[in-house]
């Protein structure tokens, strides 16, 4: 059998445009008229054409021979093929009978040798994204730079252009490239949670499926908030006179700047559930308040301290070591 599609340069599922562009590149190069050498190469490259610019006569070929267009056949056996020949045979009459019979015995030694590649899935890609807690509980839009391979887009990871080795992949029929991709994460994710961008892996050869892109969510540790299930622990300081005369303090938390009222005398290490403020409508913000002095003093504010040590009179240390807490 000659393989025609080779003899040309392009594949099963090149356009009609393709394969005559493909024939008048080697035409020209070829024509005994600017070639004294090519007179053999030419006629096999008009052969090769006559047959697979007619559509019936294509069809004849490609069936005799066991060719099928990836786009239309996923998977192709000789029972199929076989299946197929039958019916496309009575209307096969450009071919004479003594002609036939000749091909259809070089079916059956071409068969199992040449079948198509098979379709290969393309691999998975893994990638990791860091996240502030801020982000894990709001949602956000990540833009990622993922190097994956892809369909050659100048031959359409056909490997063959007009003839010759696509000179854009070098006949690999696929091309690496950094790609972004815009990676929405939805609000209260967790940590370690991994999210699947369907058909972004690695490119599928052979008419395979792309693979998938996972993505795993890293959220960052942060010093004054932590996760406990879907509650958040969030330590918060305060100064040590809203620990005794009480305050209504604002913190900034997920939702915007929160309201806590702290009581008079509140002590270091007293916790504030409030329900509802947490990863979700039934999960829970917990503050813990700690007594901190501010880092910048003013002398008059040391002065008043001074004067609270003169007046305080209770001996804060002086049940240390009875039961009583
Ligand atoms: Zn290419």
């Amino acid at each position: 059998m000659k393989n025609y599609y080779s003899i040309l340069g392009v594949s099963p599922d090149s356009t009609k445009a393709e394969i005559k562009a493909a024939y008048r590149k080697l035409a020209r190069k070829y024509h005994p008229d600017v070639n004294p050498d090519g007179a053999k190469t030419f006629k096999e490259i008009s052969e090769a054409y006559e047959t697979l610019s007619d559509e019936k006569k294509k069809l004849q070929y490609d069936t005799i021979n066991g060719f099928f267009s990836t786009k239309t056949e996923t998977k192709t056996s000789s029972k199929k093929a076989d299946e197929e020949y039958k019916k496309s045979s009575p209307q096969s009459e450009p071919i004479k009978k003594h002609d036939f019979s000749k091909k259809i015995n070089e079916i059956f030694e071409e068969f199992g040798k040449k079948n198509k590649p098979k379709p290969l899935r393309g691999e998975d890609i893994f990638e990791e994204i860091s996240i502030s807690m801020q982000e894990a509980a709001n949602g956000t839009t990540r833009i990622i730079n993922v190097l994956h391979s892809t369909e050659c887009t100048h031959c359409k990871g056909r490997k063959f252009i007009n003839g010759a080795i696509c000179p854009k992949c070098n006949g690999t029929g696929e091309k690496s490239e950094h790609r972004k991709i815009s990676v929405k994460i939805p609000k209260n994710i967790k940590n370690g949670a991994k999210l699947r961008l369907h058909s972004e892996g690695q490119c599928g050869k052979n008419g395979g499926k792309n693979g998938d892109l996972y993505i795993k969510i890293k959220i960052q540790p942060n010093s004054n908030m932590k996760f406990d299930g879907n509650n958040i622990i969030y330590n918060v300081p305060i100064t040590p006179f809203e620990a005794v005369l009480g305050a209504n303090i604002s913190i900034p938390s997920f939702n915007g700047n929160i309201n806590l009222k702290i009581p008079a005398k509140t002590k270091s290490g007293q916790k504030f559930r409030l329900t509802g403020q947490g990863i979700q409508k039934f999960s829970d913000l917990i503050v813990i308040v700690h007594i901190e002095i501010p880092s910048s003093l003013s002398d008059d504010e040391i002065k008043l301290y001074e004067k609270l040590r003169k007046l305080s009179s209770q001996n804060i240390r002086e049940n240390l070591l009875n039961e009583q807490s």
